[in-house]
């Protein structure tokens, strides 16, 4: 088979890519080793910046089945706060809460609309190598094996595998050790209480009188239940000793009783998954070879969130394989790595240091005390973390945001 783009794995990275490529009139080919709609392990948290998104690929937000979300309330024993999602020009003023199982369903139906082909319960299982440029993958079914050296020929393949992302693997790809990673688990629970039109966080997890590394989230469903989840970063103290198991055992005892968490409400498994952070694959590109998403590593650093990086990151693969294929030069697409560096790598690096920061809890803890009662200072740190901005011609905020990351972008 041949194609002139093939999409390895059909989550928002690879429907967003094969949504933009198809829209450009390409020839694109995406395969899925799973069949929609299928689990994914997620908290099922989309920002305003993840919304954007979702717009740019023509989907309708106002259709049932999400939950809306105005902003964050953040909980630690000291403080409660709320914090509305900034008003910008930029970004929406809304998030959305709904399950993989659907969402990710409806983003490959929309790359299908726009005329790209999926084929699912389909295995990329290594690339095809020709004189040193990724010309395709060998695949297989995964139901009924297909014939042994199946493979699908394309100009250029795009890996949006996910975080575990073994395909780019023989390509040269791999992952930088220095870059924080997150590991995270979840469970749904039919619940009466319900927590309003809210993301919940909880910044310090206690397991009786010990204070644990890592943060909780409890986030609202239109159909009634409600995504429970904990996790926690490598760069955490302690980080080894404690599980994403534990911890979500931890924070799912320390809830009120009266909210109804229980073995008897639950709704499924705990399942867990790792967050790959602040771009820890190296090199993002190899000729011929794009990475987006998790692939990449492309989870945001200060808050976990990867849906709107791996669709952001698509668009891009998907602008300069376009351009690339249009002018019939290939080399265009060797700008990829520099794009994600000058969108990226500054905010990144900050986030880096916010993550290594918040692992100590010494500093964790005085953060907590003494910050979380200062609104002023918890909506600028809600938009940095959520990274949402006018930039330099916004407000105040935007421009302390702004220099900031000129800052990080000098050092
Ligand atoms: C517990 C947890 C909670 C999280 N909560 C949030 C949250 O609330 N909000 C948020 O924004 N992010 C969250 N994340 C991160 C988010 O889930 C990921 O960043 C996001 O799914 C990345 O999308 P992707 O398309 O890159 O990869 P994925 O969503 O992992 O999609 C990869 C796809 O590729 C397929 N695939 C894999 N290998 C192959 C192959 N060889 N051949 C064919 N197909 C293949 C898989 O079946 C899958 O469908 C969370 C992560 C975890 C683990």
């Amino acid at each position: 088979m041949e194609t002139d783009v093939l999409v390895v794995g059909a989550g928002p990275g690879g429907s967003a890519a094969a949504y933009h490529l198809a829209r450009q009139g390409i020839d694109v080919t995406v395969l899925e080793r799973s069949a929609f709609p299928r689990e994914k392990v997620c908290g099922d948290g989309i920002t305003p910046r993840g919304v954007a998104a979702m717009l740019r690929m023509g989907v309708d937000t106002a259709e049932p089945g999400y939950e809306r979300v105005l902003g964050l309330r953040v909980y630690s024993r000291s403080a409660t706060i709320e914090l509305p999602w900034p008003e910008l020009r930029s970004w929406p003023d809304y998030g959305l809460v709904r399950t993989r199982h659907d969402f990710d369903a409806i983003l490959a139906s929309r790359a299908q609309k726009a005329g790209a082909r999926l084929v699912e319960r389909t295995e990329a299982v290594q690339p095809i190598v020709t004189d040193g440029w990724v010309t395709g993958a060998r695949i297989r079914g995964t139901e009924e094996p297909g014939e042994p050296g199946s493979e699908v020929r394309a100009r250029f393949v795009i890996a949006a595998d996910g975080a575990a992302s073994r395909f780019a693997k023989p390509a040269g790809i791999r992952r930088d050790v220095s870059r924080p990673l997150g590991i995270a688990a979840r469970r749904y629970y039919r619940v009466e209480h319900r927590p309003g039109p809210w993301f919940e966080s909880w910044l310090d997890l206690w397991e009786g009188d010990l204070l644990l590394p890592g943060y909780g989230w409890l986030f609202p469903l239109a159909d009634g239940t409600v995504n429970l989840g904990a996790g926690l970063l490598n760069t955490f103290r302690g980080f080894k000793e404690v599980s994403a198991q534990r911890l979500f055992d931890a924070f799912s005892t320390m809830l009120p009783q009266a909210w109804g968490i229980s073995e008897d409400t639950a709704a499924g498994r705990v399942l867990s998954g790792p967050l790959p952070m602040s771009f820890n694959r190296i090199p993002v590109a190899v000729p011929g070879l794009l990475l987006v998403g998790d692939a990449a590593g492309a989870v945001n650093p200060f808050n976990g969130e990867g849906i709107a990086y791996a669709m952001e990151t698509a668009e891009m693969a998907a602008e300069v394989i376009g351009e690339a294929l249009v002018r019939g030069r290939p080399g265009i697409a060797a700008s990829y790595p520099g794009m994600l560096r000058d969108r990226y790598e500054a905010y990144f690096r900050i986030g880096r240091g916010f993550a290594r920061a918040i692992g100590k809890p010494a500093i964790m803890g005085r953060a907590t005390k003494h910050l979380l009662p200062r609104p002023a200072v918890m909506h600028f740190a809600m938009r940095m973390m959520a990274n949402l901005t006018d930039g330099r011609d916004g407000d105040a905020q935007d421009r302390l945001f702004w220099l900031l990351e000129r800052l990080a972008g000098i050092l």
